[in-house]
């Protein structure tokens, strides 16, 4: 990702895409003091791009570091990076990170918080998933207990609970991996979160040590005006080959519906496919009755 035209807005300014570096003695680097934002933009607009800022700028004071940015100003700069990329429909990568500067230990509290923003094309992020259904592994990983790390903010060091669980899915050929909590609950998929049709209602995990997605927050006002029963609820792994239809949803995964995890099988059914549409339309400014 890093040879290509175009260009990075980093720390205030638009520099070209393969300057764009950081130094080796950066501390998120060594110890994972980064906070990011994955947003999607249609017709050249992003979608909830408030909510990301806002999102972003608390993933900042839940992890301490303290982005030197208003919400207004990281809309602007999202602004800027989105239109010198020419681009209408792409995916927006924020992301702030402690720097490198006077400390190199565990403590930065004297180095710089950086920040730079990135606008790639991405197309749909489970590939042909979309249409037949993803095919999911279970996680051996956990979501950790809220204790241990601020658990709703979106932080470069909790990815690799992610990275290894999706490292090991797609060594089985499936596309993503659904995690458990520290509970033993099902929590969500390395990157989206999941939910669930049974008897015409639909069943998703509550969000009490992961991220209540912008994805998900949509979707569950989609279906209640549709007048879809949405139950928030603890859900247990045994209770998988109970459930008739499933999907996933997040700013990159949208909403993908969801073929098989481990050995249980869902049926691409219509209210998957009716969200998706709708989702599609809706973020398109195009839903009418939404
Ligand atoms: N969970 C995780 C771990 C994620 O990375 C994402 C994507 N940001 C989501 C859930 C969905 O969040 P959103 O709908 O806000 O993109």
């Amino acid at each position: 990702y890093d040879d290509r035209d175009g260009t990075i807005w980093l720390d205030g300014k638009l520099v070209p895409w393969r300057d764009a570096k950081v130094h080796l003695l950066t501390h998120a680097l060594h110890y994972g003091s980064s906070v990011f934002e994955g947003e999607r933009a249609y017709n050249g607009k992003i979608f909830e791009s408030r909510k990301h800022s806002e999102r972003l700028l608390f993933s900042g004071k839940e992890m301490d570091i303290p982005i030197p940015y208003s919400v207004d100003q990281i809309e602007a700069a999202k602004d800027e990076a989105l239109k010198a990329s020419g681009l209408s429909d792409a995916y927006v990568r924020a992301v702030c990170w402690r720097g490198s500067g006077e400390d190199m230990g565990v403590a930065s509290s004297h180095n710089p918080v950086r920040m730079g923003i990135a606008v790639w094309e991405w197309g749909a992020y489970y590939g042909d998933a979309k249409m037949k259904g993803a095919k999911i592994d279970i996680a051996k990983w956990k979501r950790p207990d809220p204790a241990t790390i601020p658990c709703f903010a979106k932080a470069a060091g909790l990815y690799m609970i992610c990275t290894m669980s999706k490292h090991a899915a797609e060594a089985k050929g499936c596309s993503d991996a659904l995690m458990m909590d520290y509970r033993g609950y099902v929590a969500e998929a390395t990157g989206a979160n999941v939910f669930f049709v049974k008897d015409g209602k639909v069943h998703t995990p509550t969000p009490d040590c992961f991220l209540n997605g912008i994805t998900r927050q949509t979707v569950i006002g989609m279906l209640k005006s549709k007048g879809v029963e949405v139950v928030e609820r603890h859900i247990m792994p045994e209770e998988l080959p109970g459930f008739e239809q499933c999907w996933l949803t997040g700013t990159a995964a949208e909403v993908t519906p969801v073929g098989q995890i481990g050995p249980h099988m869902f049926e691409v059914g219509a209210l998957t496919r009716d969200i998706a549409l709708d989702y599609e339309k809706l973020v398109r400014g195009q839903l009418v009755d939404a």
